[in-house]
């Protein structure tokens, strides 16, 4: 069980290593090599998407032939739709987003946009189209203006400020201030500039996302918990961004959760359950079990390990 958690958590380690790559590429505020590269399909024409349909036809992708991955994994998510993906530690959650992304190609069936293969459009419009969420956005050594501005390079000052307010960001934002006396939208993120919190740090990716306006989005919801006040402001500001976009999230919490049209539970790389959160207790299946045994919020991966 240490082995397998020690893993996992490199791996996630790994993934966002990665993602912070995709978006430093995307906006060209600085070019870093990611840890592989795939190249666009000779030919690839930009991602145009009309709807939001995301299709996953029969995907199939391992890791290595020990290692895990997803296997069969069909969902048809309609335009607008908005689907958690939950599942114990492990179960392929994050390869589902990865794959969406194109950080690795599907090696069985395929992911489709309103008809496009993800591995036959231009990686740069894939990106562009899609927002992502997560606690552990890499913030950039620069001002808390140009973090969020890398959502939409071309924003206005103006543009910057409100997508920050409907962020629930503003406000903490004027209250920054580096160790260079730098203040506001000027205090300096990242490593060497303000230690953000956890909560702070969604609130920025949040701005980010607002600004972009991509009409899909991806959500990697954090696990460790934030304060209720705290969680309440992202908890409406999410509900703003998610409005009216094709939403994949892994989700923990069930605020986040009864908010979703449909959950599918993963296991062992395969979607075992599907349902509002409602039918999915009333199915008394594994994603009863997993609620059950966390009143408030779902699965922590850790203590899921540790009962086995
Ligand atoms: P967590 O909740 O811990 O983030 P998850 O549901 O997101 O887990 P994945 O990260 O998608 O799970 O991992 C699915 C399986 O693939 C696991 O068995 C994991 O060990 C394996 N795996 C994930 N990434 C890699 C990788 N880069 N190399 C090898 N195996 C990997």
């Amino acid at each position: 069980a240490i082995r397998l958690s020690q893993m996992t958590g490199w791996v996630s380690f790994t993934l966002m290593g990665i993602y912070a790559n995709v978006g430093e590429i995307e906006d060209g505020i600085r070019t870093i090599t990611p840890a592989h590269t795939l190249l666009d399909a000779p030919g690839a024409a930009p991602l145009e998407v009309s709807e939001g349909r995301i299709e996953f036809r029969d995907v199939g992708f391992a890791y290595g032939r020990e290692s895990g991955g997803v296997e069969h994994i069909a969902l048809d998510i309609r335009p607008g739709e908005k689907v958690g993906i939950v599942g114990a530690s492990g179960a392929g959650k994050s390869t589902m987003v990865a794959l969406l992304l194109r950080l690795y190609d599907a090696e069985k069936g395929g992911i489709f946009i309103d008809g496009q293969k993800v591995s036959e459009v231009t990686q740069e419009s894939l990106r562009r189209q899609i927002g992502m969420v997560t606690q552990e956005t890499a913030m950039f050594n620069r001002s808390a203006l140009d973090n969020i501005r890398y959502g939409r390079p071309d924003a206005t000052m103006e543009d910057v400020i409100a997508a920050a307010e409907k962020a629930e960001a503003h406000e903490f934002i004027l209250g920054l201030q580096d160790h260079m006396g730098r203040e506001g939208y000027e205090a300096h993120l990242g490593e060497r500039g303000v230690k953000l919190s956890g909560g702070q740090r969604q609130r920025i990716a949040l701005a980010r996302a607002i600004l972009k306006d991509a009409p899909i989005l991806v959500l990697d919801e954090a696990t460790s918990a934030l304060d209720s006040e705290v969680e309440a402001s992202i908890q409406s500001a999410l509900e703003r961004v998610m409005a009216g976009k094709t939403v994949l999230a892994v989700a923990h919490r069930l605020s986040t959760l009864s908010e979703m049209d449909r959950i599918i539970v993963l296991d062992h790389g395969h979607i075992v359950e599907q349902g509002t959160h409602d039918a999915l207790l009333a199915q008394d299946g594994l994603y009863a079990r997993y609620w059950n045994r966390q009143s408030g919020g779902f699965v922590n991966p850790e203590a899921e390990e540790a009962a086995e």
